[in-house]
């Protein structure tokens, strides 16, 4: 409540480098104005929320497609067929689905985003300018810190007609967000890249997904955020890590895709800073504790790394001030949980506990601000 202090007391997951703590926390209009030691007897856990910082809203209208042809036992699976512009298959969905129904759907994701933990989250979002108008939309009225990234629907056009479509874009965006350097006229890329600049916003780009080939490229238009890096040798990762630009890893969609498994140990060793998110609705929920617990199962990271990916480490991505740690003086946007819960309870450390096991059942209380 404005005004008011709320005192919350139990396991906090304190400053930048999440430290358990017994004690409690002070909020008053929205910002942590104090974070104290003492014995409280109180199951709960204070952690930070989580950033998606990587998802596709938009296929909230398409949330179980084939994912590939069946031969015998096994499922081919062909990234390209489903989410490839212009005619993958979420792009002939979206073209035949009414703008009532994108924003209603993208509002039921961006919902199910805050009832399990989030509170930022960067979208790449399609269908230009309507594209990014019906995000705004559904956005309405939520607590919830965004980066919109739009994208132009014809690039095929004449420059002149594509830079126009960009500029109108990044008039209701925070930036462009491109599916890909192999996707797009090197000219073009190189144009629309000055133009995002030109007016201070931002350009992300999908690189290193599938195979190496764009990245090179992708780095030569100095984007501000990269996504994937799945098939990035060393030598890349040490490129990029020079670059300083943060990168964002969707572990279940690389999996699910089968484009494969992200070297997140050795970016994170190369000094990358590194996010996470669920990517495309169609292939995954928008719940971080499931990405949270595939990261930590699947990959050979420490907990608490994986933790920061999932929270703190997006806050390189959504820009300062947005979202950060528990500490006094940073903006509330913390998630209770329940430490007593029959799935949590019993658990010693809260650190590796709600990584590998938490769930959106687990939350009490979610405070945005
Ligand atoms: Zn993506």
């Amino acid at each position: 409540m404005y005004g008011t202090e709320q005192i919350i007391s139990g396991t906090i997951i304190a400053g930048p480098e999440l430290d358990p703590i017994e004690g409690y926390i002070c909020v008053k209009n929205g910002i942590i104005t104090e974070v104290g030691e003492e014995r409280t007897y109180s199951a709960n856990i204070i952690a930070p929320c989580f950033v998606n910082a990587h998802t596709h809203l938009g296929d909230s209208v398409c949330k179980d497609p084939p994912l590939g042809n069946a031969s015998g036992f096994r499922v081919q699976r062909d990234l390209d067929s489903l989410v490839k512009p212009p005619d993958g298959l979420k792009h002939r969905i979206l073209r035949e689905t009414s703008y009532k129904i994108l924003i209603e759907y993208i509002r039921k994701s961006l919902l199910d985003m805050i009832e399990t933990g989030t509170c930022a989250f960067a979208d790449f979002r399609e269908g230009g300018v309507v594209g990014v108008a019906a995000l705004n939309k559904a956005l309405e009225g939520l607590e919830l810190h965004s980066l919109v990234f739009g994208r132009p629907t014809e690039p095929e056009l004449p420059l002149g007609v594509v830079l126009a479509e960009v500029r109108r874009v990044l008039l209701h965006s925070d930036g462009l967000g491109i599916s890909g350097a192999n996707d797009l006229d090197m000219e073009l890329l190189q144009e629309i890249t000055a133009c995002t600049r030109n007016i201070k916003k931002l350009f992300a780009i999908h690189a290193g997904e599938k195979n190496r080939s764009d990245i090179e490229k992708a780095l030569s238009l100095e984007p501000d955020l990269l996504i994937h890096l799945t098939q990035a040798t060393k030598k890349d990762l040490d490129e990029v890590a020079q670059t300083e630009i943060p990168v964002v890893v969707c572990p279940r969609s690389n999996f699910v895709t089968g484009a494969g498994m992200a070297p997140i140990a050795e970016m994170l060793e190369a000094g990358i800073r590194v996010a996470a998110g669920t990517d495309n609705v169609m292939l995954n929920s928008v719940n971080m504790f499931a990405e949270m617990e595939f990261m930590s199962k699947v990959f050979s990271i420490e907990d608490r790394q994986v933790f920061k990916i999932c929270t703190l480490n997006g806050s390189f991505v959504m820009g300062p001030g947005s979202t950060g740690s528990i500490e006094k003086g940073n903006k509330a946007n913390l998630m209770i949980l329940n430490g007593s819960s029959n799935n949590l309870a019993g658990i010693k450390d809260p650190i590796s506990g709600i990584t590998k096991r938490a769930r959106p059942d687990d939350i009490l209380a979610v405070l945005h601000s």
